[in-house]
Formats: structure tokens, C-alpha cells, sequence
């Protein structure tokens, strides 16, 4: 869209609570003009925030995913005539099964990944290749039964029935959602208050517009705070800040209960406040002392491959051919990334390009990827921090002939990625 109001010289407002970090960047630095709206729509009020700590709850006897805070938040919200939004970003009903013996959870046998538990077909399902079966009742390896831990939407459903009788609950999510229509239904009815709680996921965290949804719980808000992705404060933050958007919206008022391990992240404090501007300042200074966007561009090459060690082969060669030199894979990680943990640090930025090596480049691994196998193939990665846009040329035309697969060796090139995993 900018790319064609720049060709025609029209101007474009890009609306949002929650603009990404390049973008308001760009404000900030004058190249888009920024224009605040501080009011909420409509004389709604800004809702009242309650946070829960999810490992002090943890230790509570009897403890579910519904907080004591957030149960007693939810019958006064029904004592209200109000409606409950609750929103889970995992689909399912337990995201493990455990073996206690073998210390391991149930994998999906082409994944480095654990296969999800879904009650209602009982099924096991990989949310990566699509892998499903039968849920075995014990451990394929030693037979001890499998207990299923952590949650998805489906259980959350289940513990509103539980708890609340006679409470009506609809779920949103890619489960429930794939019949044609089946999002306008659940909608209508959750507007008509037939639906006293609504359950989803990322579905259900933009846009909605119901005055009567007084309360808003949050089930894990940090679940994706712990990803090995340089952005996943900022995801953290935007999912919190919208979700808590939902409630509010009428004369009413409305209260967000958001339950997180680590409530005192400024991705959650900032997040139920809303206060986007404290949040980048913060987290643009961390960005920008490590060179990560918006100071800076990522090349992400991912090689993938049957063979476990031509994947590590070809990184390393891929790594040799971006630093110009051979490169030796160190003992210990040169540098930490903080921002994206498990990637080591081959070398000290070049400042000025010496026999082959590419200025203000860092490469990053190679290194097993964060999903270390996906659909049988192993996964390996490397990512550049380039400091400018030559830099970013530079190491694309070294790539260049590189991406054509061989054997069974893929080579895939990801300028600026949406996804580290
Ligand atoms: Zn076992
Ligand atoms: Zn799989």
C-alpha cells in the first residue's frame, strides 16, 4: 500500500494502538508524520487492570488456568450481566504428554516438536506437518502412562463449563472456525449475549467491538515472551495492548485480568496500559545497541535436509562463503545475543572489510534452528546483521547460485524474516 500511494503521490494513514517498532521509528525520525489520538473510542473508559502471577498461583492446591482473581473477576462481570472475553494463543487441550519415567513428552515422529492433545477428535496432532494419531495411553518407550500438561483453548473452554454451570461458551479458533460461516455465527450470537464467554485465540485479539464484554482475561500473556525471536517483546506487547482493547469500549467500563509468569515485563505492564511509548523507548535502546531492526536488516538463511550432517555442512560453507574466510567454530559464543538466544557470534563486526569479509556485517551461527526439525528435515540457520542496505546486497549477491537445492539440501534466503523459529 505506501508502495503505491508513493507512485501515485497520495498520502497513506496507517491506523493503529499498536504500530510496529520500524514504523514508529520512521515517525519518529520525521520520515512519517505522526498523528496521536489519545482518547478512546466512543467516551469509553480506559478499563481497570488486574494482574495475576502465574508461578505464585501455580503453587496453589487446586490450581487450573482460571486464577481465584480471575474466577471472582468473572462471576462479578455475570452478576453484571456482562460477557467474558478469554483469550489463549494455543489451540488444543494439553500441549504435552508427559512420560515422568523417561523425563521426555510425546514427539511427533517427522518434528522436533510435541504432538498436541485435542479432546474432541481425540486426536494428537502436530501443529507443524499436520502428523496426526491415535493418543496412545502410555509411553511408546516404557509403557508408563503419559500425563497430558499445559493448555490450549479446548481446555479452557472446559474449565468455564466446569466452574460456571448454566454459562453459555463459544471458542474461536482454527478448530472451531473452519466451517464456512462459522465465524459470523459465534460472532452474532456473542453480540445477541447468547454467548456469555468467548473463548479464542489471535482471532479474537483484534478489532472486536463489544460494549458489553466488561471483562477480559488474558490466560498466558507471556506464552510467547520466551521464544528465541528478537521480537518477541514486541509481539508480547501488541497481543497484551490489543487484547486489552476488547473491554472498555462502552459506558460500562470494563477490567483486564492478564495472568503471566513474568508480570512485571515491561512487554506486560506496558501491554494492559497500552502505553506504546514507553514500551519502545526501552526496547528501540536494545535494539539499537545490538543493531537489530529498525537500526539495522537481517538475511536469514535456513538449509534444510535429511542428513543431519550435510545441513551442517552446507551452514558452515554458506558461513565461509559470507565472512570471505573460513570460519572456526568457537568453544564458547564470542558475544551473547540476547535477543536471540542459541545463535553464536562467529566473529566481531568488521569495521573496515579486510581479505574477503563484508562490511558492517555480523554473522550469527550456523546453528541448529530453534525447531530443529521439521517434516524430516533437520534445520539449521544463520542470520547477518547488516548495519546498511549495501551490506544487505552485498551478502544476498554472495548467496546468489547458493539457493539451487542439492541433493536434498534447501537453502532458503529470508531478507528482513517475520519468524526466527
Ligand atoms: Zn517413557
Ligand atoms: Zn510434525
Amino acid at each position: 500500500a505506501i508502495e503505491r500511494a508513493r507512485l501515485s503521490n497520495a498520502a497513506v494513514v496507517l491506523g493503529t494502538a499498536t504500530p510496529s517498532l520500524e514504523a514508529w521509528q520512521r515517525a519518529q525520525t520525521g520520515l512519517y508524520d505522526l498523528v496521536s489520538l489519545p482518547e478512546r473510542v466512543a467516551g469509553g473508559r480506559t478499563p481497570e487492570m488486574v494482574l495475576v502471577d502465574l508461578t505464585v498461583e501455580e503453587r496453589r492446591k487446586g490450581f487450573t488456568y482460571l486464577s481465584d482473581p480471575l474466577k471472582a473477576a468473572m462471576e462479578e462481570t455475570f452478576r453484571r450481566n456482562g460477557q467474558v472475553i478469554l483469550f489463549l494463543n494455543r489451540r488444543g487441550w494439553a500441549t504435552v504428554l508427559l512420560c515422568h519415567t523417561c523425563r521426555t513428552s510425546l514427539k511427533c515422529p517427522r518434528c522436533e516438536v510435541s504432538l498436541t492433545l485435542h479432546r474432541r477428535v481425540n486426536r494428537v496432532l502436530c501443529h507443524y506437518c499436520g502428523h496426526e494419531e491415535a493418543p496412545p495411553a502410555a509411553c511408546p518407550d516404557c509403557s508408563t502412562r503419559l500425563r497430558p500438561l499445559g493448555f490450549g483453548t479446548e481446555k479452557v473452554e472446559d474449565e468455564v463449563r466446569r466452574v460456571f454451570s448454566g454459562v453459555n461458551v463459544a471458542r474461536m479458533d482454527s478448530d472451531t472456525m473452519s466451517a464456512r460461516g462459522a465465524h459470523a455465527t459465534v460472532l452474532d450470537a456473542f453480540a445477541a449475549g447468547d454467548v456469555h464467554v468467548l473463548v479464542g485465540t489471535q482471532m479474537i485479539a483484534k478489532g472486536l467491538d463489544f460494549p458489553n464484554a466488561l471483562l477480559v482475561g488474558v490466560i498466558c500473556g507471556d506464552s510467547a515472551l520466551f521464544l528465541p525471536d528478537y521480537r518477541a517483546a514486541e509481539r508480547t506487547f501488541q497481543l497484551v495492548a490489543q487484547v486489552a482493547g476488547r473491554t472498555g469500549r462502552g459506558p460500562k467500563g470494563g477490567r483486564v485480568v492478564v495472568q503471566a509468569y513474568d508480570p512485571q515485563h515491561n512487554a506486560i505492564r506496558m501491554g494492559i496500559s497500552q502505553d506504546f511509548v514507553a514500551f519502545s523507548r526501552g526496547e528501540l535502546k536494545q535494539r539499537a545497541e545490538l543493531g537489530y531492526p529498525p537500526f539495522g536488516r537481517l538475511v536469514r538463511v535456513v538449509v534444510q535436509g535429511k542428513d543431519l550432517d550435510e545441513v551442517r555442512a552446507r551452514g558452515r560453507e554458506l558461513g565461509e562463503r559470507l565472512m570471505g574466510r573460513a570460519v572456526r567454530q568457537p568453544a564458547k559464543p564470542i558475544v551473547t545475543e540476547s535477543l536471540l538466544p542459541g545463535m553464536e557470534v562467529l566473529a566481531e563486526p568488521v569495521v573496515k572489510p579486510g581479505a574477503g569479509q563484508i562490511a558492517g556485517v555480523v554473522l550469527l551461527g550456523p546453528a541448529p534452528a530453534p525447531i530443529p526439525r521439521i517434516d524430516e528435515r533437520h534445520r539449521w540457520h544463520l542470520v547477518a546483521k547488516c548495519e546498511t542496505d549495501a551490506a544487505v546486497d552485498e551478502v544476498l549477491s554472495r548467496l546468489r547460485g547458493q539457493v539451487a537445492p542439492k541433493k536434498d539440501l534447501r537453502v532458503l534466503v529470508d531478507v528482513d524474516p517475520l519468524s526466527m523459529l
